[in-house]
């Protein structure tokens, strides 16, 4: 079993990454197998040098240990690059110079009914599809459509779930990512990647067998089931962990600083009552 805990350093870690993080390191260690980090730094915009020291600093004061060097998802972008490639090389993939504005104007339109929100916010109306448009500039998008038929019977890929909410297992649902997914980013601008592909491609390159991660990401899932397909890449078995919520029910974010690993620490609280809280 490798399982890995795959951070951003755009601010503080707080509860619930230290769930997830002890999770994905107990597991691995019950199975005698390997616990890693990745640094997901692609966003150079947000990622900031003294997060990503704190983050080592919080884990290491948490008890957890991995091998260095720990990859780190900006050294990885020529990877993240050739897989781009062989999704353009197979058709599947069209520039988008839509701006947000853009987007929420077309979907306004009356014929297209009530916007619906995805995994990565409004479905894109698919207006940049088939347009052969110039590429400076320009988002790069799956065509979901060509995609699912290009991998066939979408029904015949499945994902083992360990989590409780959704164990069992899950099998593509064509309509469901056209209609409730469409044709999201692989590439942002100026970037030449996304959160959807780098981590597909990372957690394939780091031999991941054990995904561990917040319920917030699952329905991202078949997303990289998806790519995962296409780019002929093993399929781990996922755990989506319940999220920690603050007093009023609301899941932490990286700015609810209140609930800082750090601020625990400062304020005298053990690794111990840390497991305690998040139910460990
Ligand atoms: N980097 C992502 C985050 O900090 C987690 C990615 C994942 O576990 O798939 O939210």
């Amino acid at each position: 079993m490798i399982t890995r805990f795959a951070p951003s350093p755009t601010g503080p870690l707080h509860l619930g990454h230290a769930y997830s993080a002890l999770l994905a390191h107990d597991m691995a260690r019950t199975e005698g197998g390997r616990f890693l980090l990745r640094i997901e730094d692609i966003d150079q915009t947000r990622t900031r040098p003294e997060w990503e020291a704190l983050i080592y600093e919080d884990l290491h004061w948490l008890g957890l240990d991995w091998p260095t060097p720990v990859m780190r998802q900006s050294d990885r972008l020529p990877a993240h690059a050739a897989a781009l490639q062989r999704l353009t090389s197979l058709g599947l993939v069209y520039p988008c110079t839509c701006s947000r504005a853009d987007i929420r104007a077309a979907l306004a339109a009356p014929q297209e009914g009530a916007p619906l929100h995805g995994p990565d916010g409004l479905v894109y109306p698919g207006t940049c599809r088939g347009q052969d448009r110039a590429a400076t500039n320009a988002a790069m998008r799956l065509d979901m459509a060509a995609a699912l038929a290009r991998i066939g019977t979408a029904a015949e890929l499945g994902f083992t779930e360990t989590g409780s909410r959704h164990r069992g297992t899950h099998v593509l649902d064509a309509g469901r990512l056209i209609k409730g997914v469409g044709d999201i980013v692989l590439a942002r601008p100026g970037l030449g990647t996304s959160y959807h592909l780098a981590v597909t491609v990372d957690d394939a390159a780091q031999g991941i067998t054990d995904v561990i991660r917040g319920e917030d990401l699952f329905d991202a899932t078949q997303i990289h089931r998806l790519l995962q397909a296409l780019l002929e890449l093993l399929t781990p078995t996922y755990h989506h962990h319940g999220l920690i919520r603050d007093a009023k029910g609301k899941r932490l974010a990286k700015r609810d600083d209140a609930r800082a690993i750090r601020k625990y620490r400062e304020d005298g609280a053990s690794p111990d009552d840390i497991r305690h809280m998040v139910g460990l």
